[in-house]
């Protein structure tokens, strides 16, 4: 495989597409992006520095001055919001809910598909998000969009927070990601939702090996 493809992978959160995307790009020697990151780190400038999200202004000057630094390893990824890591604090829910709010703003969001475009339009990358296919890249090589029950998604993240020693109810995962799901769906500006030409895979079944390998089997048919 000589190309160097640009892979957009597009879905609701907990869809599988973070996991799937990373062992893809370890397995293609791709660099893997994902785009949440960003918005998350948006979300946490704008409640550092007290910024009304209403006020134009207060965000253009945020927007002017932000940097989002990821760096990738084996570990996990580490992301810096001006210099300093924030991996950890803008996984909290209170940034989780901030990020999806943040991110109907026209303006954020012209600045971080600016951003990715930049990141990504030497190929060789893996981006996944919710407007990839459909906003950022709509000339990917290959796109998909993961999809799975909501419950089942629930699970996946409670699951997670157990590993990580959070007490999490189950319930309250299952509420936000169906307030996520349609924040995400009916904003205006680029509204979460699979591109015309996008491989639909539902996760629901599958596991994360099945995800990596019927990707991959996708792009190696070309
Ligand atoms: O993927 P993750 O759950 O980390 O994304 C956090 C939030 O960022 C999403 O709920 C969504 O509102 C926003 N987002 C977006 N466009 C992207 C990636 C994320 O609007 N490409």
């Amino acid at each position: 495989m000589k190309k160097k493809y640009i892979i957009a992978i597009d879905g609701p959160a907990a869809s599988g597409k973070s996991t799937t995307a990373k062992l893809l790009a370890k397995k293609l020697e791709y660099v893997y992006i994902d785009t949440g990151v960003m918005y998350r780190a948006c979300g946490l400038s704008a409640l550092k520095n007290d910024v009304d999200l209403e006020n134009d202004l207060e965000l253009e000057k945020m927007l002017d001055k932000i940097s989002i630094r990821i760096e990738y390893s084996g570990k996990g990824n580490k992301v810096f919001l001006n210099g300093e890591e924030v991996s950890e604090r803008i996984r909290q829910a209170d940034i989780t809910k901030l990020s999806s709010e943040i991110a109907v703003i026209g303006s954020v969001r012209a600045k971080m598909v600016e951003l990715q475009r930049k990141m990504g339009d030497k190929g060789g990358i893996i981006m996944d998000g919710r407007d990839i296919g459909t906003v950022v890249f709509p000339n990917a090589d290959f796109k998909f969009f993961m999809i799975a029950d909501v419950h089942t998604r629930a699970q996946r993240r409670w699951k997670e927070a157990q590993e990580k020693g959070e007490d999490l109810k189950l319930e309250d995962i299952e509420n936000e990601l169906i307030w996520r799901d349609k924040n995400d769906s009916n904003r205006k500006n680029s509204p979460l939702k699979q591109a015309k030409d996008a491989i639909p895979i539902d996760t629901t079944q599958m596991t994360i090996t099945d995800q990596v390998e019927f990707i991959y089997d996708v792009i190696i048919r070309g």
